[in-house]
């Protein structure tokens, strides 16, 4: 499962960078289903159900009235609206349409880097954090510099060993919550010491918020509705996970004017703009009936349980309770690197989930499981694990 070969004429700052260890798995994942080979996969984080069918109809509408065309950069101003309208309500963050950049929420990240890291500089994340902020990083010429969670804390970054991590060259703090790979949720009053270190210290907080609607236990908390965070705070987020919209590619980032000024200056030379008719859709998934998303989480929450469940009744696992997002980071016994557990597991098994060590070295001796999959394949595809597991 290891990223192919780059010729030579790959630039060197992308010879250093391995390919994403979710999206690899998913390839060979695809590549095995087509030969015929039933998969389990747990590996990649999306929603099985289809896209609510308002949403669908607001597009097909949207394509009919002939709104195939470029849009501002920044995004049509109807859903710059409804994102800003809807995140002062539901996370209590002092922002107005001008703060909003519509863009996809993995485009936000890497711009969001271009635009504020320079060669050298370091950027906090937490040990394991999602793929690809490490990638992003050092594509833009900084360095990660990654701060150990615990499983005994339920993997919540310590503000302590935060602060201990700063130096002069600290440009940045990236948070996420619920997290991806762990679930975890980070407590409000965390938050609020981590955003005191920040402002203290000069230091930008990156915040991504994608999973901000799927949360089983209280309310999200976004670092940036604290009293003057707002203006330290760069938030990304989107319609992918809470919506099952992960192919329309349609997410926000949510900044200072200056700052999404600075980020649209590359979107303007790299995708110009988000595809319009998903905008105008995207608008109905903001503005239109809730009752599906509320039902998603409603079905994600059962699958929580029964993979905590199921998790229980396997020897040799064991697992933390997440409070949100659809992953689960069991914790396993068998003395095997996670990289050749995950191998195993999909070839002998024929289950996917995704290594702990994609996530950072912190995740050596875990492997994710996304549960956004039908009951029937969760207890199908733990019932592999465990069959595996068994023979190594
Ligand atoms: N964010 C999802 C995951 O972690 C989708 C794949 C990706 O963007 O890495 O599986």
């Amino acid at each position: 499962m290891g990223t192919p070969e780059v010729s030579g004429m790959v630039s060197k700052r992308l010879q250093e960078i391995p390919a994403s260890g979710t999206i690899a798995i998913s390839n060979l994942v695809s590549q095995m289903k087509s030969e015929g080979i039933d998969v389990v996969s747990f590996s990649m984080g999306e929603p099985d159900f289809t896209t609510p069918e308002n949403i669908i109809d607001a597009c097909c509408d949207s394509l009919h009235r002939g709104f195939t065309h470029y849009t501002p950069s920044m995004g049509i101003p109807e859903l710059r609206e409804a994102v800003a309208e809807s995140t002062r309500r539901n996370n209590g963050v002092p922002c107005d349409a001008s703060n909003v950049l519509i863009t996809p929420c993995k485009q936000a990240i890497f711009m969001t880097m271009l635009a504020f890291i320079d060669p050298g500089d370091e950027v906090i994340l937490a040990d394991p954090s999602w793929v690809s902020y490490e990638a992003c990083i050092r594509l833009a010429g900084g360095k990660p510099v990654y701060v150990p969670t615990r499983y005994e804390d339920n993997f919540v970054l310590d503000p302590a060993l935060v602060e201990a991590a700063i130096t002069p060259r600290t440009k940045m703090i990236i948070l996420n919550t619920p997290s991806n790979p762990t679930g975890t949720v980070i407590p409000a009053s965390t938050l609020k010491q981590i955003a005191d270190i920040a402002v203290a210290h000069g230091i930008k907080v990156f915040s991504d918020e994608i999973y901000e609607a799927i949360v089983y236990d209280g309310k999200h908390t976004s670092i940036a509705s604290f009293p003057g965070m707002f203006e330290n705070t760069i938030i990304v987020s989107g319609l992918s996970k809470s919506y099952a919209m992960t192919g329309w590619r349609l997410g926000w980032a949510i900044a200072p004017k200056d700052d999404i000024a600075a980020i649209n200056k590359l979107q303007s030379h790299s995708i110009s703009c988000c595809v319009s008719f998903a905008q105008e859709a995207a608008v109905e998934a903001i503005n239109g009936p809730q009752d599906s998303k509320e039902a998603m989480v409603a079905e994600f929450r059962k699958r929580r349980d029964l993979a905590l469940d199921l998790i229980e009744d396997i020897p040799g696992l064991e697992c933390n309770v997440p409070q949100g997002a659809f992953y689960v980071f069991p914790k396993y016994e068998v003395d095997m690197p996670s990289a050749k557990l995950a191998e195993a597991l999909l070839r002998q098994g024929h289950v996917a989930v995704t290594p702990g060590t994609a996530f950072g070295p912190g995740g050596e001796g875990f492997f994710r499981v996304s549960y956004a999959a039908s009951e029937d394949q969760i207890r199908e595809g733990f019932d592999r694990i465990k069959r595996t597991l068994a023979q190594l």
